[in-house]
């Protein structure tokens, strides 16, 4: 067999991560039982053996500073890292895929619920006891059958990072091959947090009271899906109108929602569909898959304009950059982007065009919207904080349960249950991409509106610009040289602040 370099282990990178996006697409979209993943760890072993990562290591550790090498060794490192520490975890994943798509629960009102289904559910039932038992049986599932999983699957892979040897510990190895500083993150997290918790606390009382009825003592998280769900607005958010009506919205910024054929929209119901929607860039850029399993209402378009922020980023990624380029790097770009898309639904002028809200409940919608973006920076604040305590090795495993339970609920005034500790995760630190991807998500709407007036989502020069400057650079660049670019100092919450003090006076 020829020798492992830097141009082989690029073309069966890219042969493995297409064989895996698509076994995982097809099991996430219900069009599968469960993912075949192990033939394919075996089949592409050499990618993911040990002659790979110190080929990728030696690239790391020999590229000149800030050189286009080191982003490509960068980006090859971290990937070859993850890849490795799944390998021996995909017996498990094929388990757990299994287990999500065939697990069920029984409503006291003796209905079968899918496991997959049941946040939509809960999320749409109305009468409020039935929403809790609903929730009781899905936690009891959890704590029985799906923790134990992810539990395992946590600890193996903290395990297999930490005998590396890259760092000290699973932290400092995070540290040493992102650049990105759990620390300094953690910090403006703490701060965010304590400059928000006034503003929350008296939001989150009036909004209790009148939308559900209830007093902030009693809420818990089951009636936050509820709440955010928002059904009152329900007419205002057709299902039927909310594919062509974002795809009208992206032709009027110049460019195609399907990027000439090459993003599939998969946005039907159907069983085994998971609930979180997803995009799944199969090839790049040329297959590129938008799911989503239908809610209702609000939250599909949320959720479609994300995900769709996703497919244009892959779906217009510059077909001759290498693989590491088009592919891997920091996934807070692609998250930025699809947030970019996403807060539309906190843009009045594109409310007003795009949906049936009606001049007149625009304001209101707005405070809603504003009420929902704070909910979630602070939950996601908190996930950070009880993630790096999770990954830090310094609580036990079984205290983690409480420290889950308290950082969630105090940060979201909604009371969490101590079942969802290890399922309500995201691995390898999810949560920083998506908390960096906020902020530099307002750093490009400014930008944006400097160059393409406020409403830029409809100018026909802004989406031939995003293409070229945004979405074809793949994520080359992370999110920080993003904003240095876009003329930011640094990344902050300090923008969001602003932003959501003025949607809650709306
Ligand atoms: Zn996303």
């Amino acid at each position: 067999m020829s020798v492992l370099d830097l141009q082989r282990l690029r073309a069966e990178g890219q042969a493995f991560m297409e064989a895996i996006s698509r076994e995982t697409y097809l099991a996430y979209a219900g069009l599968k039982k469960t993912a075949e993943l192990q033939p394919i760890y075996r089949k592409y072993d050499r990618v993911l053996g040990r002659e790979a990562l110190e080929l990728t290591l030696d690239a790391f550790r020999s590229a000149l500073d800030k050189s286009d090498d080191q982003r490509s060794a960068q980006a090859l490192l971290e990937w070859e890292i993850e890849s490795q520490a799944a390998k021996p975890l995909a017996a498990l994943d094929e388990r757990e895929i299994e287990w999500e798509n065939t697990a069920a629960i029984r409503s006291p009102d003796g209905r079968v619920i899918q496991y997959q289904a049941a946040p939509i559910e809960i999320a749409n039932t109305k009468d409020r006891a039935l929403r809790l038992a609903i929730d009781a049986e899905r936690t009891k599932l959890v704590r029985k059958e799906h923790a134990p999983l992810r539990l395992e699957r946590l600890q193996r892979e903290k395990e297999y990072i930490e005998s590396l040897g890259i760092a000290k510990d699973y932290n400092s190895s995070f540290e040493a091959v992102t650049n990105i500083s759990l620390s300094v993150l953690a910090a403006s997290c703490e701060q965010f947090l304590r400059d928000t918790e006034a503003m929350w606390d008296d939001t989150l009382a009036q909004v209790l009271k009148s939308s559900l009825g209830i007093k902030p003592s009693m809420a818990k998280r089951s009636d936050a899906l509820a709440l955010f769900r928002a059904s009152e607005y329900d007419d205002a958010f057709p299902g039927n109108e909310m594919e062509s009506a974002v795809r009208r919205q992206v032709s009027e910024m110049g460019i195609d929602a399907t990027a000439k054929g090459r993003i599939i929209f998969d946005v039907g119901e159907r069983e085994g569909k998971r609930s979180r929607a997803f995009c799944s860039p199969v090839r790049v850029p040329d297959e590129v898959y938008l799911v989503l399993r239908p809610h209702g209402g609000q939250s599909d378009y949320n959720t479609f304009l994300h995900e769709l922020g996703h497919a244009l980023h892959f779906g217009y990624a510059s077909a001759d950059y290498p693989f590491e380029f088009r592919w891997l790097g920091d996934n807070s770009v692609t998250e930025a982007y699809a947030m970019l898309f996403d807060h539309r639904m906190q843009d009045k002028g594109w409310l007003a065009r795009y949906t049936r809200l009606g001049q007149n409940r625009v304001p209101r919608f707005l405070r809603t919207a504003g009420i929902e973006e704070l909910h979630f920076l602070r939950r996601y604040t908190a996930k950070l904080l009880y993630e790096r305590a999770m990954y830090s090795g310094e609580v036990p495993w079984s205290e983690l349960p409480d420290v889950y339970v308290s950082l969630l609920s105090n940060a979201t005034g909604f009371e969490y249950d101590a079942a969802d500790a290890f399922v309500d995760v995201d691995p390898r630190y999810y949560s920083a991409r998506y908390l960096r991807a906020w902020q530099l998500q307002s750093v490009l709407n400014e930008q944006l509106t400097k160059r393409f007036d406020i409403d830029w989502y409809r100018n026909p020069s802004a989406g031939p610009w995003m293409v070229q400057e945004l979405f074809a650079q793949g994520q080359r660049e992370n999110a920080d040289e993003i904003a240095s670019r876009a003329g930011a100092d640094q990344l902050s919450f300090q923008p969001l602040i602003r932003k959501i003090e003025g949607l809650l006076e709306a």
